[in-house]
Parts: C-alpha cells; structure tokens; sequence
C-alpha cells in the first residue's frame, strides 16, 4: 500500500470545495453511508440529508460499504479529475460506524485520493483518532454559535456516549465539543472548513466572531450559507444574497471565504468542460 501522505497545500489546491481554482479543476464523490444523526438542529427535518452540508433539499439512498466501494471504482475510472471522496450524511458522519468501514477500504485501494468528511462536530475529539488511521485529511465543521445562549436556540438535543442531552445542556455539550474538535483536527494537520448556516435573528450576532476564532486558530475557509426554513425554523425568512454575500465580505479578512461553490446538488460527478472549454463543476456524486 501506498503510504504517500500529500502537504496540506497541495490538498487544498486540489480540494474542489477549498479552492476557486481546484473547484473549476476537479471533483469529488460524495457517498451516502451515514444514515444516523446524533443531534437536532433547529432547521433539519430530517427528511432530507444533513442540511450543514448538502443543503438542497435532497434525499440520498444510502449504500452499504461494499455499494460505496463499487461506485469510487466506477466513477473514477470514468473519470479522472475525481480528487475527493467524501462523507457527508445524510445524517453525522461520525454517528455511524459505516463511515469508518468505508473510508478504510477506499483508503486501502485509492490510497492517493483525499478522504474528506463533513460533521456536525459532536464526536470529533472522540473520533479523531480513527479519522487520521482511515486517512482523513480533511474536514468540514458546521459551527453555528459561539455562545450557549444562541446555541440553545439551534440545537435542542444531543446524543453524546449513550445518552440525550436536551436544551441548555445540550447546547453546551455541542459547543464545548465542536471547538474541542476543531482544534483537535487542525492539531493533527487536516485541512479544516468551518461551515456556518446564516439564521436570521438566531445567530447573525455570533457570525463574525465563529470567523475570528475559526481563522484565528488555524481553519483554512469558512462557508456561510443561507437558511432553508424548514422544520422548527420553517417560519423565518432566509436571508437574501446580497446579506449573506455582504457577512461574506466582512468576514474574507478574518478566514478565506467560500464563495464560488453554487450549492449545485449535481448527482454528476466531477467535472464537465463543454466544448468551448469552460469548467463547470459538479462536485456531487450521490
Ligand atoms: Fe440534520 Fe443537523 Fe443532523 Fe445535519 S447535523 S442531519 S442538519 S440534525
């Protein structure tokens, strides 16, 4: 097997959701495994995939470790500018133990593509560990509040070493342990992206310091996405563009902000150059 382990900066410019130029260049497989979740956020119905990440309101069949395998084998041999592998749900990564199951296989056979994860952050520190011997490199963390009291209002329970936690205390554990893990993350060398969804009224005060503290310790970009209502936020208005491009703005000086990613939920995979050699990205592969 090889070992080789690339640089973090060579992982960011070939990560399609952590550079403009890799996004435009190559592409990732996101693959369907994770089908528990371990916490509740106030917008999730949990009729679609994890909205931290995905977002489009799109529901994935989930596949068995063997079906995931089988697909990376495809897909890549189609196609060559597949970079990443990812995880993403529909649920937590890091709440199911299929995660780990496929990761080590695909690590095993594609040791040179990044392995990546996207989680909610709860099991981080615990997990870390197992992460870095499956051959994560990198992450992504959705973080929605620095303090209990907006936390409280986004999160309402948590499932953390076999047992719920609800309200306050659960808000606090979330926090507690997704800073715990996000620090542990960049500590062990992975590329790091914060995702952060834009609540208004709920958490527009708690933006820029997420930004400040992330880039501060060491995250490589933040993405701040909008609000889809839905579920206990279904009543709030989500915010317009030109507000979350504006946070973006104000936030670009304290972490690189994500702007280029269209939010697309291709089931494509990869990259499509039409003939006149323009690059569009489809960076979901489901
Ligand atoms: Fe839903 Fe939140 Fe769990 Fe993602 S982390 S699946 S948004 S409850």
């Amino acid at each position: 097997m090889n070992n080789y382990v690339p640089h973090a900066s060579k992982l960011i410019t070939t990560h399609p959701c952590f550079s403009k130029a890799a996004h435009n260049s190559f592409g990732r497989i996101c693959l369907p495994v994770a089908r528990d979740c371990n916490i509740q956020c106030g917008y999730c119905t949990r009729k679609c995939d994890c909205i931290n990440e995905s977002g489009h309101g799109l529901a994935s069949r989930i596949l068995s470790p063997t079906e995931a395998l089988e697909r990376v084998m495809s897909l890549t041999a189609q196609n060559h500018r597949i970079s990443v592998i990812c995880i993403a749900g529909p649920g937590d990564s890091l709440a199911n133990e299929t995660t780990f199951e496929t990761l080590q296989s695909i690590y095993q056979q594609f040791p040179n593509l990044i392995l990546c994860i996207s989680t909610n952050g709860l099991m981080l520190h615990d997990r870390l560990e197992a992460l870095v011997k499956v051959g994560v490199r990198a992450l992504t963390i959705t973080i929605n509040a620095v303090t209990l009291k907006t936390a409280e209002k986004i999160y309402s329970r948590a499932f953390y070493h076999g047992k719920w936690f609800e309200g306050r205390a659960a808000a606090d554990i979330i926090l507690m342990k997704q800073w715990q893990g996000f620090l542990n993350a960049i500590d062990a060398g992975m590329i790091v992206k914060v995702n952060t969804v834009l609540i208004p009224e709920v958490n527009d005060q708690d933006i820029t310091f997420i930004a400040e503290h992330a880039g501060h310790l060491g995250a490589d970009a933040m993405h701040i996405v909008p609000l889809i209502p839905q579920g206990e936020f279904k009543h709030i208005k989500p915010p317009a563009e030109k507000e979350i491009l504006k946070l973006r703005e104000q936030c670009n000086r304290l972490i690189p902000q994500i702007n280029y990613c269209k939010e697309c939920g291709s089931n494509d995979c990869g990259i499509k150059v039409s003939a006149d050699g323009t690059a569009s990205p489809n960076c979901n592969a489901r």
